[in-house]
């Protein structure tokens, strides 16, 4: 008898690297590899989370409604059609395993999230990347690639790891294209974090359509990324369908509670806005005067360009002597980039002093 083999298109799947959080020799480490927040969570998060150590041993809500409640208030968005996630990855994952099976076709753009791939080949469907235009969605090439197969198309906006916006006209004509058998989702993690003033996460489109999904995120502007806690808003029939695979205690009693408290400390997250749009423009022009350029980023990251990877790799190993972690990333096709995370004043000082002194061989 043979070993018992995964179902077709699993042994395909490359395993998602996380951003590194350690190096040998290093006690402090500064972490910028993983977009995390680096003034943390809410204090009123926190506090939520720390009352809940009472009750460890009751089962959470499994209709989640509080949170969605809050969401609801602070978002203006229709309760009845949020779905809530352990972490976005899982709504992404409900979205593939629902949506998308084998013979199907799931589109991504080029450098875009590599969740997507991994959760349409666990999913049985095929992935299919398409090429985008200086590193931003290509509304055309996304066009192009849509068939009688495609199920679903994975738009991140701002896209992670470029940083960069698709312009909402073309989001506009993305969904106004794209056939009623296709699912459009809007990957809006880094939404909190936009100052554009035409940009919409997605909302509005979700109202509009019936096949327009928005997923969110705790991880990013909330600084709850060790709870994982996200969510899904959208259409009626579809929230329905993702309910109807969904664990009934997918989300944990603490990252419900420090979610919802996380979402009313509006204060919390305009502080962090301002901060890290504060700390990206003095990055970016820190980094250009080293001949460093980086696109206008809408995230908490800048996409830093290096001549070839080689110089990547060289301005990575000196970041990693310092105790900075950014991260290298090759596997979105862009082997002579480094992401980096918008650190505070510490982290962004840091990683400019460094480079500085890489470049002049200090
Ligand atoms: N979408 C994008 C574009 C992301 O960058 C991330 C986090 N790396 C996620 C989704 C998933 O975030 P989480 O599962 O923590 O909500």
């Amino acid at each position: 008898m043979g070993r018992i083999t995964p179902q077709p298109g699993i042994e395909g799947i490359a395993l998602y690297q996380g951003g590194d959080s350690t190096l040998s020799g290093i006690n402090r480490v500064t972490k910028l590899s993983s977009n995390e927040n680096p003034y943390g969570a809410s204090p009123a998060a926190r506090a939520a989370y720390a009352a809940l150590s009472e009750t460890l041993e009751l089962y959470p809500s499994s209709d989640h409604g509080a949170l969605r409640e809050a969401i609801g208030d602070v978002h203006g968005l229709d309760p009845a059609r949020i779905i809530c996630g352990a972490g976005s990855d899982e709504i992404i994952a409900f979205l593939c395993n629902a949506f998308a099976g084998p013979g199907d076709e799931v589109i991504r753009t080029e450098h875009g999230f590599l969740m997507y791939d991994i959760s349409a080949r666990a999913a049985g469907a095929t992935p299919v990347t398409v090429p985008e235009r200086d590193r931003t969605a290509d509304v055309d090439a996304i066009l192009d690639a849509v068939t009688a197969q495609t199920r679903i198309v994975f738009l991140a906006n701002p896209n992670n790891p470029t940083g960069t916006l698709a312009q909402q006209a073309e989001i506009l004509r993305l969904a106004d294209a794209l056939p009623e058998h296709v699912l459009l989702v809007l990957d809006a993690a880094y939404a909190e974090y936009v100052l554009d003033a035409d940009y919409d996460a997605g909302a509005a489109l979700v109202d509009a359509r019936e096949n327009v999904v928005m997923t969110r995120t705790f991880s990013k502007i909330y600084g709850l990324g060790g709870l994982r806690i996200g969510y899904g808003y959208g259409p009626q029939h579809v929230v329905d369908t993702l309910n109807r695979i969904r664990g009934p205690f997918n989300v944990s009693a603490a990252a419900l509670a420090a979610g919802e408290a996380a979402v009313r400390d509006t204060e919390h997250a305009e502080t962090s806005r301002r901060r890290n749009a504060e700390w990206r423009d003095w990055l970016a022009a820190a980094l250009a005067d080293l001949g460093i350029q980086s696109d206008p980023s809408e995230g908490n990251f800048l996409l830093a360009r290096f001549a070839d990877e080689a110089e990547a790799k060289s301005a990575d190993a000196a970041l990693r002597g310092a105790g900075i972690i950014v991260r290298h990333v090759a596997s979105y096709g862009l082997p002579h980039c480094l992401r980096i995370t918008i650190g505070d004043e510490v982290g962004c000082t840091a990683v400019a002093k460094t480079l500085s002194d890489w470049r002049t061989g200090v």
